[in-house]
């Protein structure tokens, strides 16, 4: 079993408000009293996984000691990053035939992958199963997509607080000055970025852009102060390269502020992520999906366009063909076809066992765009202990 980082214990994190005790802790706001201080340590000794399913604390806590991936430096750059408990859990999975993990980790490793060109949050594999696979498309559009709320603005300020003495205040001026602006458009789909907002979108960028060079002049800290001044630097840097790729023209995604009990946020996903499933993952090897909702009045079409299996050819270019209401669809991957395009073929002309097996013992219907053959088992390639060393620090940690 395989969580996102911020499932696990950050000993950096931890190891930093230990050395900083309350100071640190009432600058990130984690709300400890000495009563679950005290849980947490004993916790801490005890814990063998840092899983936080049986940490002694809220959401609210938790986050104060643990780190996404965009914050985490990497382990070759982490002051206890031979011992984390993140690192452990994957390399425990590098060494695993199955590994199971959920679709916010797998969607995290379908676009960092296009960026990096390898395997990042889950370790090399043979077969991917998708269970629940109408909830693949919705998630990947969330993770492969961009957001921004005031509150990110003014997290970034926060986090500042625990490794600068004297915060610029312009961090929390252009926070508030944002969050202004995104209530102003709440509800609005934009096809383009007002004004006003572009303008506000600016002033943060480069109130951050500040932030940062603050950080890269200070000298080299110790230990976890050291951990934890690389983890905001990447807090600044994720939030810098979001902005700008916020404020860019309209094409291809969708554009929408969204209200909110305490705030509005700004969100701009793509539309199709058709492309990016067929090079990461039909490309590369088998793909099962299941999920008791894939068909709608016993037909796959509506599914098949919304994770890219549709045809796409100048002969059938709205992907009306008869195929298109058979359970078992097969891409041909990008290097097979003439034009790049992902083909997509009923395996019932050209290989009449291909798992046709739309529904399953449990009466799920379940969708294979690979290579189905029968004789294959479901496991993931192991790699070698060498290959987790090299992965370290060269990308972004899951
Ligand atoms: S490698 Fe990352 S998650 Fe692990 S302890 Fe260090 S900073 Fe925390």
């Amino acid at each position: 079993m395989l969580k996102g980082r911020s499932n696990y214990l950050c000993l950096a994190r931890y190891g930093q408000l230990h050395d900083g005790a309350q100071m640190a802790l009432s600058a990130d706001g984690g709300g400890f009293d000495a009563q679950t201080w005290s849980k947490l340590e004993e916790w801490r000794e005890t814990t063998e996984t840092g899983d936080r399913t049986d940490a002694p604390l809220d959401d609210r806590q938790w986050a104060s000691v643990s780190v996404s991936a965009r914050e985490c430096p990497g382990a070759s750059r982490c002051s206890v990053g031979d011992e984390c408990f993140a690192e452990k859990a994957k390399a425990r999975a590098m060494e695993a035939d199955i590994v199971v993990t959920n679709l916010h980790v797998y969607g995290l490793n379908v676009v960092l992958r296009e960026r990096h060109g390898i395997d990042i949050t889950v370790p090399e594999h043979d077969v991917l199963v998708v269970d629940e696979a109408h909830k693949l498309a919705p998630t990947l559009q969330q993770v492969a997509g961009l957001e921004l709320t005031e509150a990110r603005v003014a997290g970034l300020a926060r986090a500042l607080g625990s490794i600068l003495t004297d915060v610029p205040g312009g961090l929390e001026r252009s926070a508030s000055s944002l969050g202004l602006a995104l209530d102003e458009l709440a509800g609005q789909r934009l096809t383009t970025l007002p004004d006003a907002l572009l303008s506000e979108i600016d002033g943060a960028d480069q109130s951050v852009g500040e932030a940062a060079d603050l950080l890269k002049a200070l000298p080299t800290l110790k230990d976890h102060a050291q951990t934890e001044r690389l983890r905001v630097a990447n807090l600044a840097a994720s939030l810098r390269d979001d902005l700008q790729a916020i404020r860019r023209t309209i094409v291809d995604d969708v554009c929408w502020v969204e209200p909110g009990v305490q705030q509005a946020r700004l969100r701009r996903v793509p539309l199709d992520i058709g492309p990016l499933l067929a090079t990461q993952c039909y490309a590369r090897h088998s793909v099962i999906m299941t999920s008791a909702t894939l068909s709608i009045g016993g037909r796959f079409g509506v599914f098949a366009d919304t994770v890219g299996l549709t045809p796409r050819s100048a002969s059938d270019p709205s992907g009306a063909g008869p195929e298109r209401s058979s359970p078992t669809h097969r891409p041909t991957r990008p290097s097979d076809s003439t034009d790049g395009a992902t083909d997509v073929r009923s395996p019932s002309t050209t290989e009449p066992d291909a798992g046709d097996t739309d529904a399953g013992e449990s009466g799920g219907e379940r969708l294979d765009t690979g290579q189905s053959d029968a004789s294959q088992s479901l496991r993931c390639r192991r790699r070698r202990r060498s290959d987790i060393g090299a992965h370290r620090g060269r990308a972004e940690p899951l």
